[in-house]
């Protein structure tokens, strides 16, 4: 008998059957160009980004933009996605199980997009890159404050990362002296990027 379901992939699966799918109102994928070399990688989805479906859209996506800008980046440099799809509900911390059952999607999209540099934003992505995607491992990481600007050479589906963890934009506007520091930190992100033979 032919069988005319068709299949939804895996990592569209597992997102679904997780609680937050059914509070969310949509599944920010992510925004940018896929074929860049450096992808942004934030925690999850807050109201407006759930309104809009789009990641970074809110207060922390607009200083973001202004930070890019006044380094001469743009969504034309970068792809941004989070380790969430979908908001928790007020914003509250990922929990263990929804990172298990959203990164395979992440997984998915580094493997798509091929980036040469993944900048973690603030101390979730950070420990969960460190951790080496097991969310087991992420609370003995070190935080975002030890680590930031500094490059970590990580693999991914076998292929090798440059990760450059960077202050989550968020924390930028309650603190905003730690504004030169993300400066001096991309910095190290564009220096990268613009070498021609990375590894
Ligand atoms: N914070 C994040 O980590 N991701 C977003 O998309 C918005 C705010």
């Amino acid at each position: 008998m032919p069988n005319n379901t068709k299949m939804e992939p895996e990592h569209i699966r597992l997102v679904k059957e997780t609680e937050i799918f059914k509070t969310c109102k949509n599944i920010v994928i992510g925004k940018g160009n896929p074929n860049a070399d450096i992808l942004f990688v934030g925690e999850a989805p807050g109201r407006n980004e759930d309104e809009q479906g789009l990641p970074f859209v809110g207060a922390a996506g607009k200083n973001l933009d202004k930070m890019l800008e006044k380094v001469g980046l743009s969504l034309k440099d970068i792809y941004i996605a989070n380790i969430l799809k979908c908001r928790p509900p007020e914003n509250r911390d990922p929990l263990p199980e929804e990172i298990r059952a959203h990164a395979p999607w992440l997984m998915k999209q580094i493997e798509e997009i091929k980036p040469k540099v993944i900048c973690s934003l603030g101390n979730y992505a950070t420990k969960f890159f460190l951790a080496e995607c097991d969310v087991d491992k992420m609370n003995k990481q070190p935080g975002i404050t030890q680590v930031h600007g500094k490059i970590k050479i990580i693999q991914i589906n076998g292929r090798k990362i440059k990760l450059i963890p960077l202050f989550h934009p968020a924390a930028i506007i309650y603190n905003p002296s730690l504004l030169s520091q993300w400066e001096t930190d991309i910095e190290i992100v564009k220096k990268e990027i613009s070498q021609k033979t990375l590894f």
